[in-house]
This record gives structure tokens, C-alpha cells and sequence, in this order.
């Protein structure tokens, strides 16, 4: 029979002697270090990160702040996107001045945004970043999963059930928040060729948003999807919820070279020339997404159109080093919660960075080769109190990721 004080914690190896209280699981134990190190590890992925954050009490609308101001708050955690960061920051602001509003006989539009731009580029993060500063419901949701109604798949009102979760079912909170719709690219129009088959993921689910992106009182099922047919519907007005959609558009450029060489004949074609390819995104209007197959009733209730640019090496290594919660940062801070002063070379970051842009996943690759560079020191040092300092160099990044899965990563 094992001995009681051969316990040891299966996350950090302490023994049972050293640490203050070790929970007994079905195949191991936690000691109360690596619980309070898994819960900042939620909360940072679910709360402060990726997710949405719960908000409790009365919303109230958020002070007046200036455009300025929003962008000055959204450089602390976004890098580069300057103009992404502009749009976004006019938008938010004339959207909740719509809302101070006393009734005028001018009645000003919403102003719902729409980023376009390839994966990993910030789009959701902003976003985000806007509604954690303004302190307002936050809820993303994924356009994939949605069908015009009585088809597989869920109903576009869902797309509010998750806001609505988030606020603890207030729904006078739920109406003062902001939706980001993601992949909003996948709901274009097929074909242009209005065949027998219904386009139902598509130009359905688009027709079926105008009027939730517009401002009307939409039924929410409060659980979302269609899997609960008996509960009760909630009803909420759209008409000050703001609504970012995102989207990758991946081929648009084509229509954007395409309308850009027909528009520029003759005296304008030195215009061409100066067209930065690499870019060519910074050009994208309207126009090219009704080429691409959204239908114009729904460009025109995303009036606010930008665009991201893709991240260069440079871009990369800033995203791993400046902002706020900058990845290195985070490392940094785990390793010093165990006594461990931890660096990481110029090279080791320009490596990485250099890797991540290889793989082409934007600035979502930083993390997983970050991961799979870290997990063996991460594993090593809580049992070897006697290390205090720890260098990551560029070779050691380099064995460590040849080591994993991720090396065998094909390069698009
Ligand atoms: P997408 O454009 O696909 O919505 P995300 O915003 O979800 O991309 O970005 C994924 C992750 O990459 C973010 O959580 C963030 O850590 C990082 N990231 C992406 N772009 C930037 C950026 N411009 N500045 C800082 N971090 C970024």
C-alpha cells in the first residue's frame, strides 16, 4: 500500500510535506499552488482573453469617452491596425452618443462594423478590448453555425442568447451590448446562379439578420439552438446593440484587383502601379463585398468598413513582447510565481516569431509554439528549487519545437 506522505501533487511534483493542503482526484492530486495557478489560468482564457466576461448589476452606459481616448486604450493591448483601431473607435463612440440622445427629428443610424481581414489578426481581440474598456455585454458568436429558420442548424436570434447569458438573463443589460459575429465570410452568397436549391446557410441566414442588425425586437430562445423547444422565448430589442462582424474574405482581393484595374483606365493608370499587393486588402469597399456574395441590404447595415492588416515579423515579435498581457509577460509572470526569474533572448523571440509567420496561423500561432517550446521547462523547474534563473535562447526554442508535434506542421 503507498504511504501517505509519498503523496506528491501531479501537476508540480511538490511533496506532500511541502505543500499546504493537497486534493485527492480519482488518478492524482493538486496541490493549492497549482489551483491557484489553473484558476488565473481561467480567468485569463475565459474571462479576460478569449471569452466573454459575465457582467453583473445595472449596465450603465459607458462616460464619454473620445475617440482618442478608445484608441489610445486599444493600443495597449492590440499592436499595429491602425486603421482598424480608428474606425472601430469612431464607431463605438457615435454608437453610444446615439444612444445619449435625446429624441431629435435626426434620427442617427447605427453604426455596426465590419472588419475584414485574415485569421489571427485581431479582429475578435479588438473587439473585445472595446467591450471590456466600456465595461458592456460582451458575446461572440460564429455565423457557420446558423440557417435560415426550419432548416438544420440554429436560428440567427440565438446569436442574442449568448449576450443574454452573459448578463445573467437582464435583458435591459443584453441591450446595451455588443455582438461580434464571426466568419461573417461564410454566410456569402454561394453562387450567383439563383438555382432550384435554397441557399439556405448563406444568403438565408443574411436575409435573416437585417432586420436583428437594424434594430427590431427579436424572440431569443435563452438557452440558444433549437434543442429546447419548450422554453420560453425572451424578447430583446436590437435597436442599441452594437454588432461587429469579422470575417478572413479570403480571396476578395481578386474583386478588389479586379474592380481597381476596370475603374483605373487610361490617365489613372499610374494608380495601379502604386497598389501594394501585399495589402491590397486597404482598398476593400463595399462594393467588392457584393461581389464576393453579401447581399447589399446587409452591407448596408455594416456601414463602418475596415480592414487589418496582415502581421509581419515585426508586428509578431511586438505581439509576444509589448502588449499588456503580451505572451512573454505571461510566462514571465508564471515562472515568477515559482521563484524563477525567467528571460527569453532577442533571438529566441525573433525565432519564434519568424516560426509563427512560417505557419501562417497570424498571431494565433505565437501561442501554441510558445507552448510547445515552455511545457518541458514549465514541467522541469517546480521540482528543482534550486534554479533561479532561466534563459530561453533561440537554440533552445529551436530543439524544443523540433521535438513537437507543431514542427510537423506542413507550411501552407
Ligand atoms: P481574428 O482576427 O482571427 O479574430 P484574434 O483577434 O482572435 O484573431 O487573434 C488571436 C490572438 O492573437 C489574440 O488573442 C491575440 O492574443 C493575438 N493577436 C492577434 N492580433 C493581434 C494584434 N494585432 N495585437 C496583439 N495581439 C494580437
Amino acid at each position: 500500500m503507498r504511504r501517505k506522505n509519498s503523496y506528491r501533487c501531479s501537476f508540480c511534483g511538490r511533496d506532500k510535506s511541502e505543500a499546504l493542503i493537497l486534493i485527492a482526484g480519482i488518478d492524482g492530486h493538486i496541490c493549492e499552488v497549482c489551483v491557484e495557478q489553473a484558476d488565473e489560468i481561467i480567468q485569463e482564457e475565459l474571462y479576460s482573453g478569449e471569452k466573454e466576461k459575465k457582467v453583473e448589476g445595472e449596465v450603465t452606459l459607458p462616460e464619454t469617452v473620445t475617440p482618442k481616448q478608445l484608441k489610445t486604450h486599444l493600443d495597449e493591448y492590440v499592436i499595429g491596425q491602425d486603421d482598424a483601431k480608428k474606425f472601430l473607435s469612431v464607431a463605438v463612440y457615435n454608437h453610444y452618443k446615439r444612444l445619449r440622445q435625446k429624441q431629435s427629428d435626426i434620427e442617427i443610424e447605427k453604426s455596426n462594423v465590419l472588419f475584414v481581414g485574415r485569421t489571427g489578426t485581431g479582429k475578435t481581440l479588438l473587439a473585445k478590448t472595446i467591450a471590456k474598456f466600456l465595461n458592456v455585454p460582451f458575446s461572440i458568436v460564429d455565423a457557420t453555425v446558423f440557417t435560415e429558420a426550419g432548416y438544420v442548424g440554429e436560428d440567427v436570434e440565438s446569436i442574442l442568447s449568448r449576450l443574454l447569458q452573459v448578463c445573467d438573463y437582464n435583458v435591459e443589460n443584453a441591450q446595451k451590448g455588443i455582438v461580434y459575429i464571426d466568419e461573417i465570410d461564410k454566410i456569402a452568397r454561394k453562387t450567383d446562379n439563383p438555382s432550384i436549391t435554397r441557399d439556405v446557410s448563406g444568403e438565408g441566414v443574411q436575409q435573416a439578420m437585417l432586420k436583428m442588425l437594424e434594430g427590431t425586437d427579436v424572440n431569443v430562445p435563452p438557452q440558444g439552438g433549437r434543442k429546447h423547444p419548450e422554453q420560453k422565448m425572451v424578447k430583446i430589442n436590437t435597436q442599441n446593440i452594437l454588432f461587429i462582424c469579422g470575417g478572413a474574405f479570403d480571396g476578395i482581393e481578386k474583386h478588389i484587383a479586379k474592380r481597381m484595374n476596370t475603374q483605373v483606365i487610361g490617365f489613372n493608370k499610374k494608380e495601379v502601379e502604386r497598389v501594394d499587393d501585399e495589402n491590397i486588402l486597404r482598398y476593400i469597399n463595399h462594393q467588392d463585398l457584393k461581389s464576393y456574395g453579401l447581399i447589399p441590404e446587409l452591407i448596408g447595415r455594416l456601414p463602418v468598413l475596415t480592414y487589418l492588416e496582415p502581421l509581419d515579423l515585426d508586428a509578431l515579435k511586438n505581439i509576444l513582447t509589448k502588449p499588456k498581457n503580451a505572451l512573454v509577460k505571461q510566462y514571465e509572470k508564471l515562472f515568477d510565481l515559482e521563484g524563477v526569474k525567467l528571460t527569453f533572448t532577442e533571438d529566441a523571440i525573433d525565432f519564434i516569431a519568424s516560426k509563427a509567420l512560417e505557419y501562417k496561423l497570424g498571431a494565433r500561432g505565437l501561442r501554441s509554439i510558445c507552448e510547445a517550446i515552455m511545457t518541458d521547462a514549465m514541467f522541469e523547474l517546480p521540482s528543482d528549487k534550486s534554479i533561479k534563473t532561466f534563459e530561453v535562447t533561440s537554440s533552445y526554442a529551436k530543439e524544443k519545437l523540433n521535438l513537437s508535434k507543431l514542427s510537423k506542421l506542413r507550411v501552407a
